[in-house]
């Protein structure tokens, strides 16, 4: 084994199940240990896990068996006044979909959606060490309240930073996008040259989410990229990434 590999499924809500229970399904027959399971509290505004027990339950059973539950926003929509420059724009209605809800959050409004978010999780029995904001964006002001409100760990596309050590660690992710038929066509392209690419990367992530399940030829390549991943990385959780990776390759925070 070379390497570590962090797998994460993005979106889990009770709004998304049904294709989040079909990416676990997957990622058991392919023995991928150890995913992190990035849960919205409220998606959309459609309601949480406290309307959903036997969902909590399985969570809870996985995260009991080795998985890793973070926080992932709390709504997962940009709700912030509209984008003001076409640069804005680009990133937060187009890039995104209007769904990088911390991208424009200042800091209090960041702090009380990180709360509330954590609140609802531990309300429905689901406790969480780590955050990642949704499509991996967060304003300056979003990602200083991330710290201030004492979570172990973030990502964003390009590392995950341990936030009580201040410790930045590069690590680049893999990930699809499947919202129309030329970017999961270039998609599939681009997975297997990300894959080359990483190919040395000390530790390398996986960023799937839900929608991909819903395309035969994108879960075939997927799949092919995670049987290649798993045949010589060894799959841990983010926190497990940040605690056995060498010192030498971290970084301070900027
Ligand atoms: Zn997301």
């Amino acid at each position: 084994m070379s390497g570590l590999l962090c797998i994460a499924l993005h979106d889990v809500a009770p709004a998304t199940w049904d294709a989040c229970r079909r990416w676990l399904d997957q990622l058991d027959a392919l023995e991928a240990s150890a995913p992190t399971l990035l849960l919205v509290p409220d998606f959309h505004g459609r309601g949480g896990f406290v309307q959903a027990p036997a969902i909590v339950d399985e969570l809870q059973r996985r995260a009991a068996a080795g998985a890793e539950l973070a926080q992932h926003g709390l709504l997962h929509q940009d709700r912030a006044p509209s984008p003001r420059t076409p640069a804005q724009w680009l990133r937060r209605r187009v890039l995104t979909a209007g769904e990088g809800e911390f991208a424009a959050l200042d800091g209090p409004a960041a702090a009380r959606a990180l709360a509330q978010g954590r609140a609802l999780l531990a309300q429905s029995g689901l406790h969480v060490r780590g955050f990642v904001p949704p499509a991996w964006l967060a304003s300056a002001a979003a990602r200083a309240a991330i710290r201030e409100v004492g979570y172990a760990w973030t990502s964003d596309h390009r590392a995950l930073y341990d936030l009580p050590r201040a410790l930045r660690v590069p690590a680049p992710v893999l990930a699809a996008s499947p919202r129309s038929g030329w970017r999961r066509a270039a998609s599939r392209v681009w997975l297997g040259a990300a894959l080359r690419a990483t190919h040395a990367a000390p530790i390398v992530r996986v960023g799937l989410h839900p929608a991909d399940v819903e395309y035969p030829a994108l879960l075939r390549a997927w799949r092919t990229v995670l049987r290649a991943l798993l045949d010589r990385r060894t799959a841990v959780t983010k926190q497990e990434a940040l605690q056995m990776h060498p010192a030498a390759l971290h970084e301070v925070h900027a």
